[in-house]
């Protein structure tokens, strides 16, 4: 087996605010694994705030060396090596565990949703991502949605309730909202939810400090939506730190280090009765189609990638009533995947 890389700055299509911070692109590292004549696409998505960069995945690609293993598709020891040559850096090794699940696929000539066991028919709708922005430019993006059927929008700044009231000028599909860890008082921050609810909101993800338990835990336990785990949950090890502080996690394959053990933080938060909402980070069809071949198994998708980039250089996956299809073509089903990345 053959592993190759490409550094990729995937553009956003619009400057892209949330509570802390900023950006206008995202770095990816773009990765192929080659076994027996077929080929495995995987992606890093390096958000800045998660410490990874074109550097860091560099460095690591350079160690990995997965020649060593007598069945290359052995998932628990392939982790347990990538885990072994770093701490972190779970976006790169993301990309190497979806790289290895669609090669898997292409060689077993079978869909990876299919050898997840999940049922295309449960897709959840996807919502689409407005990040804290000017009224015109909200307004702007709120156009862009039309067809989606659920609207996520970044709160955690002093404008929150303006920028519900003029989304809803303009549209009644039901809201998410992601406050980012930017509400600082548990006591405002539920009086918000309830007005929240009141304008269509269906759930909140991490209202405060991941570090803020107490809080957090305090105000899940009197809200009348779900609250959501993001930044708090990154690996399989948070979920079961979460039970009794939210009503339900937020899974996404670069905070997990890939489709393995995703899997395993959905059937975990299934075991303890967690929601499951997950979610993605600035991604191309790649990472999009793997982290769809698992959203059957969760109650929320955010998978809204693809729709807020300008340059993914995959063919874009199919989209029917707001949620993505899965067909059969064996692996991610990025059968259509040209390698005209420059
Ligand atoms: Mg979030």
């Amino acid at each position: 087996m053959q592993l190759t890389y490409q550094p990729f700055e995937l553009l956003l299509k619009h400057t892209f605010t949330i509570a802390k911070f900023s950006r206008t692109s995202t770095p990816l590292m773009l990765v192929q694994l080659t076994h027996e004549g077929q080929t495995g696409y995987g992606e890093a998505s390096m958000v800045p705030y998660m410490g990874e960069s074109h550097q860091t995945a560099t460095a690591f690609l350079n160690k990995v060396d997965v020649s060593q293993f007598k069945y290359p598709f052995d998932y628990p020891a392939i982790i347990a090596y990538l885990d072994s040559i770093a701490p972190g850096q779970p976006a790169v090794k993301a990309a190497v565990d979806i790289a290895l699940h669609d090669l898997d696929g292409k060689l077993q000539s079978k869909p990876c949703w299919q050898m997840l066991g999940s049922d295309p028919l449960k897709m959840p709708v996807t919502s689409y991502t407005i990040g804290i922005d000017t009224k015109e430019i909200i307004l702007q993006k709120v156009k862009e949605a039309e067809g989606l059927k659920v609207i996520k929008v970044k709160l955690g700044r002093d404008s929150d309730k303006a920028l519900i009231q003029t989304i809803r000028s303009v549209t009644n599909v039901p809201l998410y909202v992601d406050a980012n860890q930017g509400w600082t008082d548990r006591q405002q921050s539920l009086d918000l939810i309830y007005w929240l609810q009141e304008q269509g909101v269906q759930l909140i993800e991490q209202p405060m400090l991941k570090t803020d338990i107490d809080s957090n835990a305090w105000i899940t336990e009197h809200s009348p939506i779900p609250i959501i785990g993001d930044e708090a949950v990154q690996r399989l090890a948070d979920v079961d730190a979460a039970k009794g502080v939210y009503h339900g996690v937020n899974v996404k394959l670069m905070k997990s280090a890939g489709m393995y053990e995703a899997k395993q933080m959905i059937d975990r938060a299934s075991e303890l009765g967690l929601k499951i909402l997950i979610g993605c980070m600035s991604e191309t069809s790649c990472a999009t189609l793997a982290a769809a071949a698992l959203a059957p198994q969760c109650d929320w998708a955010d998978l809204d990638g693809p729709l807020l980039t300008v340059n993914n250089p995959y063919q874009m996956p199919l989209m029917v009533d707001g949620k993505w299809v899965l067909n059969n073509g064996a692996g991610l089903g990025l059968n259509d995947a040209t390698s005209n990345y420059s």
